[in-house]
């Protein structure tokens, strides 16, 4: 059973567990966000130091805010913070290790005052996040702090109880000002270019609004250091649980899987010292922003042109996108075309090299991720990945035909129904207003690009728009193979 501890502790055939003791560990990281990535990532990080006899005062502190959280404090309170983490090799094999480095997990409704405290502790020296790109508070367009967020206008109400990761954070730095305490480091792991400097404008435009003071101390003395953060982790199945209990005899209520392959590339901005990332291979850099690029516009962005048109072709998971000759020829025209001329000279890869890696990596059947995974939340990560590349290149009078035809693929895939006529199911914040204007583009064929919340003034442009329209006639006319056969061939 799951308290039995056996397997969890003691190992089984072809399992690894913590070879470390784990009592006496103290927290030093508090994270908020504890879904699949950070249990593959950051945890992962963590939890290699501890094995090497390292980090003994890096133990993690999970939170959770949102009501969906509540399961994941049930399950890491039954399994005493243990979970394991399933490597997916491309031939099918599970290589399971159980991760010791969470060490304590608080669901903030529950208690808030309690999460404001741990932050305040002055063993806590580094907040770190995984909130997803839809969880900064920022305008999408403009990137900037959005001060009209309903989260964040609720948090600097007089009197309120913080509810958001900004409004706990905020009052803890508050308290660690008055107290002597002194600042920590705010480690943003989302995916986004300059994803410290994001958290940094939130951070330090939600504490300017609580108290001017404040705001000024928080920008002088936080630190917000940029990452590349790197590994496929897909939502976590029924089968895998299956597979760990019947291969293992490992009863997980929620173990996580990811692939091999584990980039992070870290920025070396930390206000009250780090754990030693650099042995457990963490790349620790002056610059991070040419590995950003690399990273958000060769995986994020190919992901995005492989999830929507794969989709409407009929597939439903990546390997099965990449593993047709059409589509990868497709993608790496995408990534060799529009996407690396935009790129800077990346210290120490060879794009040629990481780019035909990232195909097998997506190829890999084993990892199993959904093309629905990769295609949430879309409004929150176009204007991230893709378009980024798009706006460049329009600027540079470079090619953009391939990335139009992403656009206009989701804008196909918006209006809520396949090839099949089958319905597409849209998780997204803003699918409302989205599947209202993808359903009149029939008649309208810019009508999608008009959600200028997600586009800014995109339909203006003379070039996108033409590229743009005729990938949506070829879409439907002729389906969604047939325009990247086009495009292909073309
Ligand atoms: P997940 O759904 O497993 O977990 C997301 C976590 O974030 C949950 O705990 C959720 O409650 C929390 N969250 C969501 N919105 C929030 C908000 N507004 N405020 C506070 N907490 C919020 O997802 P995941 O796979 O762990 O991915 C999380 C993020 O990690 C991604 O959005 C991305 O930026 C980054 N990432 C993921 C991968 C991947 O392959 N999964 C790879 C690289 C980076």
């Amino acid at each position: 059973s799951l308290d039995s501890g056996t397997v969890w502790t003691q190992g089984a055939e072809g399992v690894d567990v913590p070879g470390y003791d784990r009592s006496g560990i103290t927290t030093g990281i508090v994270h908020f966000g504890v879904g699949g990535f950070h249990r593959a990532h950051l945890a992962m990080y963590v939890d290699a130091l501890l094995t090497a006899g390292q980090a003994r005062d890096w133990g993690i502190c999970g939170v959770g805010v949102l009501d969906g959280d509540r399961r994941m404090q049930k399950v890491l309170g039954e399994q005493d913070g243990l979970y394991t983490l399933v490597r997916k090799e491309a031939d099918g094999s599970l290589a399971p290790r159980v991760i010791g480095s969470l060490v304590e997990y608080l669901f903030a409704p529950d208690d808030p005052e309690k999460v404001i405290e741990k932050i305040a502790d002055p063993a806590t020296r580094i907040v770190s996040l995984t909130i997803t790109e839809g969880g900064y508070a920022i305008d999408q367009v403009t990137g900037e702090f959005d001060p009209e967020d309903p989260g964040i206008r609720a948090d600097l109400a007089p009197g309120a109880t913080p509810s958001t990761v900004f409004g706990l954070v905020v009052e803890a730095l508050a308290r660690r000002r008055e107290r002597g305490t002194g600042p920590l480091t705010i480690m943003s792991c989302d995916n986004m270019q300059g994803n410290g400097d994001t958290a940094r404008r939130v951070f330090t435009g939600f504490a300017a609004l609580r108290d001017g003071d404040l705001g000024a101390w928080v920008a002088d003395t936080v630190t917000f250091p940029n990452s590349m953060v790197d590994r496929i982790t897909p939502a976590t199945a029924d089968t895998d649980r299956e597979a760990l209990a019947e291969r293992f005899s490992l009863r997980d209520g929620w173990p996580v899987v990811c692939e091999p392959f584990t980039q992070w590339v870290l920025e070396d901005h930390f206000a009250a010292g780090r754990p030693p990332f650099e042995e457990a291979g963490v790349q620790v850099v002056d610059d991070v922003v040419p590995y950003e690029l690399m990273k958000l516009r060769l995986l994020n962005a190919t992901h995005q042109a492989l999830g929507y048109l794969g989709y409407l072709a009929g597939f439903r998971y990546v390997h099965e996108v990449a593993q047709d000759p059409t589509f990868a020829r497709f993608l790496r025209d995408y990534m060799d075309l529009e996407a690396t001329p935009t790129l800077r000279p990346v210290p120490g890869i060879d794009l040629g090299e990481y780019k035909a890696t990232l195909i097998e990596r997506f190829a890999n059947p084993g990892v199993a991720d959904t093309l629905k995974r990769i295609n949430f939340g879309s409004s929150d990560r176009i204007s991230l990945f893709l378009l980024p590349v798009v706006r460049q290149q329009l600027a540079d009078g470079g090619p953009i035909d391939r990335a139009a035809a992403v656009v206009a693929g989701w804008a196909r895939y918006a209006e809520g129904t396949d090839e099949q006529h089958e319905a597409i199911e849209q998780q997204d914040r803003l699918a409302e207003q989205l599947t209202e204007l993808a359903l009149r583009q029939r008649e309208e064929p810019l009508a999608f690009l008009g959600a200028t919340s997600v586009f800014g003034n995109l339909a203006s442009d003379e070039r996108f728009a033409a590229a743009y329209t005729r990938a949506l006639e070829t879409l439907h006319r002729d389906g969604a193979r047939a325009l990247v056969t086009s495009l292909v061939d073309g």
